[in-house]
């Protein structure tokens, strides 16, 4: 039986209309430094149809992809809007990759034009002779260019809601970066999904940190635009204190980062003293969340610092970290370190090598596997079978489940360590490493060892004029976990190789360990 009701198109053009619409006079802020400019829904969204009119003039069509390389700003929301709204493909370029990368992308996804920062034009200079399929380059900066702009009306075309709105690149760590092409209907979903989760309204004022080259800024300016949230840009002032400064003039009440990141603001704010007082909550997620950042954040700052957990291919949603109901007050911290619960809208399992479910017991430990409506299905002109099982994504990170549906990471598959055919967490360890005084970072890796096949090394970074002995650091792991789990193995590094998105660069690192490049000192073993 059919149903009777409307089959209202689930497009990015409805987000755009209802912002415009319903929420004309909320705002867009861009930082610049000392200074911050304001603009109103109802003129981004003019504006964003004089962007559109502008790229079809240029001969944009349907389908075809516009790269942006950019920080986030308002011009980039424009284009967050104009390029899928008519219907053509946003296609956001990770301005921290190396440039043979960065044109590896382009040519791979057929980029036709790409809009850039003034700011950036030397990193695409550089690799622009590597271009096969760029025809133009639309530079943004602070000229006035309005006597030349295109009309103000554009007529949005229909839309099918799948078709491709926005792509996105994986990093390519761990081999060739591979597109994931965002369908409207999935951006939109995943916008009701970001409400929900994160519990946002027009109250708040959202500073988005993460930058919007990297899934959609975790689809936070579609979803602010949604509910009318004001929209706080950072633009390129990512440092500490800039961020600090502009938090203390623009008075952001929500935020979402990286643990890097919203580490460096805590450390800056405890030494400096800014006033970040009007943020009350910050998602944290890309990374493991140390246990001692969401204390400290809680505890120093008055900020509910709250874990999530995504990836490229997941839009990025996939779980949340909140305490269940009924949870008392000094339990909380049993959940939020936790990699938290799935979202509605996605379905989690966790499967062992042998392919079956493992029983949700809060220890069995096998691949953390997704489905659902904004988790992608294939990669874009890209071929990886071992990416899939029966129609879930495999995410390849490891963990395992509770009765009550929380998921704990303990690894990605290419990091487990396997130390006499027992699996050691090099994230627990990493987090409880970041809890100590003195540690400003630390990895853990899994490195050959003749009797247990391989071992723990943990790599640390010391705070400026800190001081820690591998055995203090060991004795502080040593109540915390099994005792043969403590490393034998530590080298203190001045900085750890990170990903062109922050994350921790472990291939780099067993490299740089095969090659004698870290400076190890062995301990003897702790008895198992
Ligand atoms: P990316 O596609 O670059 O966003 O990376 C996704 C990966 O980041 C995931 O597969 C995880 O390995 C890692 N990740 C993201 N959030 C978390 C989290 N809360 N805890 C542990 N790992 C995370």
């Amino acid at each position: 039986m059919n149903s009777t009701m409307m089959d209202s198109p689930l497009t990015i053009t409805a987000l755009l209309r209802r912002g415009a619409r319903v929420f004309a006079g909320s705002e867009v802020i861009t930082c610049e430094g000392e200074a911050s400019r304001h603009a109103r829904f109802g003129d981004v969204a003019e504006r964003t149809q004089r962007l559109a009119a502008a790229l079809q003039a240029l001969g944009v069509k349907q389908d075809d992809r516009v790269g942006t390389l950019s920080w986030n700003h308002q011009e980039h929301l424009e284009a967050y809007f104009a390029v899928p709204c008519m219907g053509a493909v946003l296609h956001t370029l990770n301005l921290r990759l190396p440039p043979h990368q960065l044109a590896q992308i382009i040519n791979h996804a057929g980029d036709r034009v790409i809009i850039v920062d003034d700011s950036l034009v030397p990193l695409l200079a550089a690799v622009k002779p590597h271009l096969r399929t760029v025809e133009h380059v639309v530079v943004v900066g602070a000229g006035d260019a309005s006597a030349l702009a295109a009309s103000p009306s554009f007529d949005w075309p229909d839309i099918d809601e799948r078709s491709t709105a926005a792509m996105c690149y994986t990093t390519g760590t761990t081999g060739d970066p591979k597109g994931v092409a965002y369908s409207h209907r999935a951006v939109y979903l995943h916008c009701f999904a970001i409400w929900g989760a994160f519990r946002i309204d027009d109250t708040e004022r959202i500073l988005t940190i993460v930058p919007m080259f990297h899934v959609n800024a975790w689809g936070i300016p579609y979803a602010a635009w949604m509910v009318g949230a004001d929209l706080l840009m950072p633009s390129r002032f990512l440092q500490p204190q800039v961020l600090c400064n502009f938090i203390q003039s623009e008075r952001p009440t929500f935020t979402g980062g990286v643990p890097t990141i919203l580490g460096g603001v805590l450390q800056y704010v405890l030494a400096n003293g800014s006033d970040i007082s009007s943020l009350k909550r910050a998602v944290c997620g890309g990374s493991a969340v140390p246990a001692s950042l969401i204390t400290a954040y809680r505890d120093k700052l008055g900020i509910e610092c709250i874990q999530a957990w995504g990836m490229t291919e997941t839009s990025p949603i996939g779980t949340i970290a909140l305490p269940p109901k009924g949870t008392p007050a000094d339990r909380e911290m049993d959940y939020r370190s936790t990699t938290g619960r799935s979202v509605p809208g996605v379905e989690l399992r966790i499967i062992d090598e042998d392919g079956s479910e493992v029983p949700a017991d809060g220890e069995s430990v096998g691949e953390i596997e997704v489905r659902g409506p904004w988790i992608t299905a294939s990669y874009y002109n890209a071929e990886a079978p071992e990416k899939f099982h029966d129609g879930w994504l495999r995410t390849g990170d490891v963990g395992h489940i509770d009765a009550k549906g929380f998921v704990q990471i303990t690894d990605r598959s290419k990091d487990v360590i396997k130390s006499g055919g027992e699996w050691i967490s090099s994230v627990e360890l990493e987090t409880l490493l970041l809890g100590h005084p003195a540690v400003a970072d630390a990895a853990v890796i899994g490195v050959p060892d003749e009797k247990w096949q391989e071992r723990p090394l943990a790599a640390v970074v010391l705070k400026e004029g800190a001081t820690a002995t591998p055995d203090e650091l060991r004795s502080f792991l040593g109540s915390k976990v099994a005792r043969w789990w403590l490393p034998e193995r530590w080298a203190f590094v001045d900085e750890l190789p990170k990903t062109s998105v922050g994350k921790q660069d472990k291939k780099l690192m067993r490299a740089l360990y095969a090659e004698g490049k870290y400076p190890v000192v062995e301990l003897a073993a702790a008895p198992r």
